[in-house]
């Protein structure tokens, strides 16, 4: 690839970081950063109605959130700032001083039209070839209270930034005709067009609203998601690197994404995906990792996941680490172990009542447990198969009547780590409280 790949990701702040708008910012930057090319930030903020100051900080918090660094921007004073088209105004002035001069702009009930040559427009697309259409009208440029028009501003930032590729959503491909009218009409080369195929909804045949669940970036960290699985699945919306890996560290997708690679067909959105990914890279944290990102998570919920000590805390989170699928689960998963005064789950109790005699198997456990000399996993597994051997009872029984017993709910980490975790005392306490 050559040296001088310059590409943009061009959001207007008109609403909320959806996934849609992130893969496009992160195909963007995966290109650049596979090149060693320039990643621009550009800001189409030209619409004053509709534009906000708080979605644009939850677009500069999204990107960041995903790791998406963006090169250059001198209007705010050197490097790694965006541009911002509201501050371009005179740029499109000397453009339009062009297109007065070459006879492609007319003024028109107080507006500025542009002049169409009204020729197919062949549109070369790395993800869907050749694509021809044309324009029929001519089209506004410049409003009649004098702001410019998405179209025009989109074109001659590409030309005055030097875009070697626009890589945007496949909403825009029908804008393309008009995109290309213009820079022919400036004389200037066309970048290379690729337009990205849409996400569609996990179920049925309809895109992805911002309405849809998982559609918002900023719910996944307030969810605790990892950035880096987020943006990992991300990838995986219309590409992939074709070796059957899916779970791959971010300097291997960079070296190995090529737009040319980018499916044609829809992707569709799968939020069970999206949780299993996630609680892929919990579960491959470094387990200090974990603990300093769970005890903020911990922390803001309210959890005195501290009253029995530090020592407590960190083994039960070691102990549930593999087993959650967002760090945003961890309050309610581990409630139970620090406090006592835990709900029991009727249904689950009914449940198990029909299989077996909790009492009775809860009984058993508890009979000879001040004989067991030492409280670790393999004396605890050991033990309960001594009583199922006795009683001719299968261990599930005795599993699910003490998880419920220790914690009321019927899933959790392993039974034997918990119990460890918990100390005899403690199960002792909470069995007699079942019972
Ligand atoms: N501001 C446009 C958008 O948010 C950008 C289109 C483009 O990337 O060219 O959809």
């Amino acid at each position: 690839m050559s040296e001088d790949v310059r590409v943009r990701f061009a959001p207007s702040p008109t609403g909320f970081f959806h996934i849609g708008s992130a893969r496009t910012a992160l195909f963007n930057w995966l290109y650049a950063r596979h090149g060693g090319g320039i990643f621009v930030l550009r800001i189409e903020d030209t619409d004053r109605e509709r534009d906000s100051d708080e979605f644009l900080q939850v677009i500069f918090k999204g990107l960041r959130w995903l790791g998406l660094d963006w090169d250059e921007g001198p209007e705010i004073g050197g490097p790694c700032g965006p541009y911002f088209q509201s501050k371009r105004s005179d740029i499109y002035r000397e453009y339009l001083e062009i297109l007065r001069k070459n006879g492609r702009a007319y003024d028109k009930e107080g507006a500025v039209f542009f002049k169409i040559s009204g020729e197919p427009q062949l549109i070369r697309d790395a993800i869907h070839g050749d694509v021809v259409r044309r324009e029929e009208k001519d089209f506004v440029i410049f409003r009649s209270n004098g702001s410019p028009v998405f179209h025009f501003v989109n074109v001659v930032d590409d030309i005055a930034m030097k875009i070697t590729h626009v890589i945007r959503g496949e909403d825009h491909l029908s804008n393309t005709s008009k995109h290309s009218e213009l820079f022919h009409a400036f004389g200037a080369p066309e970048p290379v067009f690729a337009h990205i195929p849409l996400i569609l909804k996990s179920q049925g045949s309809g895109k992805m609203s911002k309405r849809d669940s998982g559609a918002l970036i900023e719910d996944y960290a307030k969810r605790h998601f990892i950035a880096d699985a987020v943006r990992n699945y991300l990838c995986l919306l219309g590409w992939s690197p074709k070796n059957d890996r899916e779970i791959l560290p971010i300097d291997e997708i960079i070296s190995l994404f090529d737009i040319k690679n980018v499916n044609k067909n829809n992707a569709r959105f799968d939020e069970k995906k999206m949780s299993y990914m996630n609680m892929e890279y919990v579960r491959a944290l470094p387990f200090e990792d974990f603990y300093a990102h769970a005890i903020e998570v911990l922390k803001d919920s309210g959890l005195n996941f501290l009253a029995r000590g530090e020592t407590y805390a960190r083994d039960v989170l070691r102990i549930c680490q593999e087993k959650v699928c967002s760090l945003g689960e961890l309050p309610q998963f581990v409630s139970y172990f620090f406090e006592a005064n835990f709900e029991c789950d009727q249904k689950d109790v009914e449940k198990l009542k029909k299989k077996c005699d909790i009492g009775t198997r809860l009984g058993e456990f508890v009979g000879q447990l001040s004989a067991l000399s030492s409280f670790d996993e393999e004396s605890l597994e050991e033990y309960i198969r001594s009583l199922c051997e006795k009683s001719g009872g299968p261990s599930g029984e005795y599993i699910h009547s003490l998880r419920l017993a220790l914690s009321g709910r019927s899933v959790g980490p392993s039974l034997y780590a918990m119990l460890r975790v918990f100390g005899r005392e403690e199960v002792l306490r909470r069995i007699e409280r079942f019972l």
